[in-house]
């Protein structure tokens, strides 16, 4: 569903702009709003969120699909935690539709569904790794990387029932705003994969933009 936001930029308490393959860790508080800014179009947002009071309370595409009952995120749905608690609730969206179920590239899925040679390639888990590596006084490590969020990906359902990573519905300066319900974590990043069409095979920036 698309839905404009009603927030103006020169308001937003923060901004910044995360370039293709690097990695954005922020806080949000209850009642704040995020941005999420598709910058130049078709570009994927690899997106997790933890409680930040409780870390092993974080986002669950499960409780969230089936609590909504629809596999694609768009405005009005609730992102919920593997406790089934309301974590943050999508206010607006112009791409309108957002996936769930890809999970984030990885160097080893990378292997698989390619070829060898693409070991070497920068993955998205490699850039939560990183982000999580470097704010250890967090308490967050490789266990705790768990469901995410694909922002503006396209990741239709077939008919027979599996998943294409299909060409991009978004465009220069769509966007996706989240208002939180609890005091949250957000670590996305700005994936980097070259392999399939998910970035246009061209990973472009991405900005982050915060409202009170
Ligand atoms: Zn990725």
């Amino acid at each position: 569903m698309i839905k404009a936001s009603t927030l103006k930029r020169e308001d937003a308490i923060f901004s910044q702009v995360v370039p293709a393959g690097d990695y954005l860790l922020q806080t949000v508080d209850s009642g704040q709003t995020c941005r999420i800014l598709d910058l130049e179009g078709n570009q994927a947002a690899d997106t997790l969120f933890y409680c930040r009071h409780d870390i092993s309370e974080r986002y669950s595409a499960m409780d969230t699909i089936r609590e909504q009952g629809n596999v694609y995120l768009t405005a009005g749905s609730v992102l919920r935690s593997n406790l089934g608690n309301p974590m943050l609730t999508i206010s607006a969206d112009t791409c309108g539709r957002h996936d769930t179920l890809g999970g984030a590239c990885a160097t080893e899925s990378n292997t698989v569904r390619y070829a060898l040679d693409k070991r070497c390639m920068h993955a998205c888990r490699d850039s939560w790794l990183l982000a999580l590596a470097a704010h250890q006084e967090l308490g967050l490590s490789k266990r705790d990387i768990t469901h995410n969020i694909n922002f503006f990906m396209n990741v239709p359902i077939t008919p027979a029932g599996g998943l294409m990573f299909a060409d991009g519905i978004s465009a220069p300066g769509k966007y996706v705003e989240l208002t939180a319900t609890m005091d949250v974590i957000v670590l996305i990043s700005n994936c980097p994969q070259l392999n399939n069409p998910c970035n246009g095979h061209n990973p472009t920036p991405i900005e982050f933009l915060l409202w009170q």
